[in-house]
């Protein structure tokens, strides 16, 4: 049998409605569970604003870095497998409340732009809730066309992200 390289890879959660503490732990030992994928590391979860659609909870977010077995295509269908389990209702609103979202931030050194995918996620730089617990867990992460991620980190640094709880996967 084949052996299927693995590729380090980054993912955005997020939740603002139903339990998200819950929800986001959840997904991770979910994640965590499955054949072919390795959980890393994972942020603190962080207390942001929501962004465009202002009228709706705070959300909760974290990083996590993973180590995956799979397409980026297959990671993306396994990441809306459980987003769809935790009972995410998708609308025509992207940035709508949500009770779970799984963006792939990175995976590996991989740039593409395809109808289903775009890696690396094209809003990550402007999230001060992606860069803040993406640099917690890798300082010195760079973004594959982009540079270090912590030089973006000022552009960001007016958004509100606090930090809630240490650690997420216990
Ligand atoms: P945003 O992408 O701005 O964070 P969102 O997460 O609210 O917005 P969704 O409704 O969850 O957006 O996803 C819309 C579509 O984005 C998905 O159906 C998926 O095909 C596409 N998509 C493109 N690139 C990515 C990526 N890197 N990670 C996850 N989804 C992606
Ligand atoms: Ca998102
Ligand atoms: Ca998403």
């Amino acid at each position: 049998m084949a052996i299927v390289p693995e590729t380090l890879s980054f993912i955005g959660l997020g939740s603002n409605l139903g339990r998200p503490f819950f929800q986001l732990k959840n997904a991770l030992a979910t994640l965590a569970h499955l054949r072919g994928v390795r959980v890393l590391e994972c942020s603190s979860i962080y207390e942001s604003d929501p962004i465009g659609y202002t009228d709706q909870p705070v959300f909760m977010n974290a990083v996590a870095k993973i180590l995956i077995r799979h397409s980026p295509h297959r990671l993306l269908d396994i990441l809306q497998a459980i987003e769809i389990r935790h009972h995410r209702i998708r609308t025509s609103n992207q940035n709508s409340a949500r009770t779970l979202d799984l963006d792939i931030l990175v995976f590996g050194q991989l740039r593409c732009v395809t109808e289903r995918l775009i890696l690396p996620h094209p809003q990550m730089l402007k999230r001060r809730f992606v860069l803040q617990p993406l640099l917690e867990i890798s300082p010195d992460q760079s973004i594959p066309g982009k540079g270090p991620a912590i030089n973006y980190l000022p552009c960001v640094i007016d958004q509100r992200c606090q930090r809630k709880s240490r650690i997420l996967l216990k």
